[in-house]
């Protein structure tokens, strides 16, 4: 029997779904469970010539639309993720094990507002008109050309959608690859477009492992990369990138802190942690994994930290009462518990957690380390997993500089209840992405994206539209042109 996850086919290029299986065989498991649930093929050469050419091809006629015929279809496509928001989640929960309580609200739902969003603002990418006496100038806002999209695994519908949807709606067109590890998500996202009224290989999806990757990283075709992925691959595309003069957005890792002051309110500040921890089973980019507590309300913030994570649910993903689900891979799960191990040797005091959950599947139990100091590993290195680290703090001062010593900038996040500290605290903090008495909200109409080692350029917002497209200017003049000779 086939199983409810497995894809028509591997790759999705010019409209339909198709098939190579001369490609490395790609298991698909189920994180819940072990059981491979899939399979797909890692494109051959012939794959991803095929998917460039077509991608390519289609992009002209595809820039030469109206942004509202353009707009039009993205908007329908968000339409249709809405109306099948269940089964999408289900096959997020699938590819991902995230939980369902989670998928439902949290992935085709984002996407579909990516497609919303962008699909809106294509018919107002307007350019500029700047007199000059007699003359004048005016700017265009014109398409980059093909975009290569490449993913991480946590979020694999919204991550196609946070690149599809901007990239399309400036004219580009795309050829996306998931993470190996998660190669489902986006072939339905394909499907959708062309459903909604996309041309044939404006949005094309192959599937496939670094070198595939690499192989369209590196296509003279390609005008721009957008990568979501940990800081190692990001240096590596974005040197890439850059032997071909190609233009990037680099959204990578981080070790964002999280600062509460003793006037929090503290359920809140816990409420924070706990989302910049535990949501997605603690594989979250902008995580706040360095909590900073000043010391007069540590103990009880660790007892209330305690107490309602022992509240999470550990669970069958697809019961909509778990709360909690496992690490994606037997692999990651294996990375995180080193981890913890790491955080029990090098001295951190063990608040909760701190195993491998006793059942089936990758789960670990969401885990709190109090007494964290800065040079501890689990406080330098990302981990992307359920590994909480808080730390103490006396002074304001101190806090800033503590938290500012990290090649990491992506997100930053403050809980208290003066609101002119608020405001200078995350001025003097290095992230892009921050929060003031919350954790972890990315609405589509901000942007999002890093500083230092966490990335290049922004994601969401009128931000993205400045990254999938470029300004040509054109001087007119109204006289006689003047020549030396
Ligand atoms: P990786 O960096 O391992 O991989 C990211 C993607 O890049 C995968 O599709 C991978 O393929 C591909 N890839 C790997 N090597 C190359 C190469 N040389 N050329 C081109 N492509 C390549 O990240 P993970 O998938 O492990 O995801 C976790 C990381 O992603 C974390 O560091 C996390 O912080 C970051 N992340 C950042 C987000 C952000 O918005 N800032 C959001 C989500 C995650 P494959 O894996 O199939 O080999």
């Amino acid at each position: 029997m086939t199983h409810p996850a497995q894809p028509k086919a591997s790759h999705f290029i010019n409209g339909e779904y198709v098939e190579d299986t001369a490609g490395t065989p790609i298991p698909v498991i189920y994180a819940a469970t072990g059981e491979q649930i899939a399979t797909v093929h890692a494109a051959t050469p012939a794959i991803v010539e095929q998917a460039l050419s077509t991608a390519k091809a289609a992009q002209t006629a595809w820039a030469k639309m109206t942004g509202t015929e353009r707009g039009r279809i993205l908007r329908r496509a968000a339409d249709i993720m809405r109306e099948r928001n269940h089964d999408l989640s289900v096959l997020e929960t699938y590819d991902t094990g995230k939980p369902l309580q989670e998928t439902l609200v949290a992935d085709a739902t984002s996407g579909a507002d990516a497609l919303e969003y962008f699909g809106g603002l294509a018919a107002s990418l307007t350019g500029e008109h700047i007199p000059l006496g007699e003359d004048w100038v005016y700017t265009k806002r014109e398409a980059l050309g093909l975009c290569v999209g490449i993913g991480a695994w946590n979020y694999p519908t919204q991550i196609a959608c946070w690149k599809g949807a901007p990239a399309l709606a400036c004219g580009n067109s795309m050829v996306f690859k998931p993470s190996e590890t998660t190669p489902l998500c986006a072939l339905k996202v394909a499907e959708i477009l062309i459903e909604a009224g996309a041309p044939a290989g404006v949005f094309n999806v192959v599937q496939g492992m670094g070198e595939v990757g690499g192989a369209l990283v590196t296509d003279p075709r390609v005008d721009k990369v957008s990568l979501t992925g940990s800081v190692p691959t990001g240096k590596k595309v974005y040197a890439a990138a850059a032997e071909g003069m190609k233009h990037v957005t680099m959204e990578l890792g981080g070790k964002s802190p999280l600062i509460i002051f003793d006037d929090a309110d503290i359920d809140n500040a816990v409420g924070g942690a706990i989302n910049g921890n535990f949501y997605s089973s603690g594989q979250v980019c902008s995580n706040g994994t360095r909590v900073f507590v000043q010391k007069g309300i540590k103990e009880k913030f660790l007892a209330r930290l305690a107490e309602r994570t022992g509240n999470a649910i550990l669970g069958d993903p697809m019961d909509e009462a778990t709360s909690f689900g496992p690490m994606v891979t037997e692999n990651q799960m294996n990375i995180v518990l080193g981890y913890i191990e790491k955080g029990k040797e090098e001295g951190a005091r063990l608040i909760c957690g701190g195993k491998r959950a006793d059942m089936d599947g990758y789960f670990i139990e969401p885990t709190v380390f109090a007494d964290v100091t800065d040079d501890m590993t689990i406080a330098r290195e990302e981990i992307f997993g359920p590994v909480m680290s808080v730390l103490d703090f006396d002074t304001e001062e101190e806090v800033v500089a503590r938290a500012n010593d990290t090649e990491f900038g992506l997100s930053a996040g403050v809980f208290t209840k003066d609101f002119t500290r608020a405001h200078r605290v995350i001025g003097n903090l290095e992230a892009g992405s921050c929060f003031i008495n919350s954790y972890n909200d990315a609405p589509v109409e901000a942007p999002f994206g890093g500083v230092k080692a966490s990335g290049v350029g922004r994601e969401n917002s009128k931000e993205a539209i400045k990254h999938f497209s470029q300004v040509k200017s054109v001087y007119v003049r109204m006289g006689d042109v003047e020549a030396a000779f």
